[in-house]
């Protein structure tokens, strides 16, 4: 996967944001949404989610250590 969109609204997400959706909805999640878009699906604000995203990754939750995109890498 070299780029992810939102599916909902098409803005370009990355790798925590594709993690945290993994995490919430399982590894067969087929509707990656952005941060803006989950936080309106979910109830909630798109801050928390950050902030969510940033708690499992620093715990170290093997969901966020896996790469799904390249983001950060050159020739993006
Ligand atoms: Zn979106």
């Amino acid at each position: 996967m070299k780029e992810a969109h939102c599916k909902h609204c098409g803005k370009r997400i990355y790798n925590d944001e594709i993690a945290l959706n993994i995490k919430i909805f399982g590894k067969q999640v087929g509707y990656i949404r952005c941060y803006d878009c989950l936080s309106e699906f979910l109830g909630c604000k798109s801050d928390k989610l950050r902030k969510t995203s940033l708690f499992y990754k620093n715990t170290g939750c093997s969901i966020f250590q896996v790469k799904y995109t390249y983001e950060g890498e050159p020739n993006e």
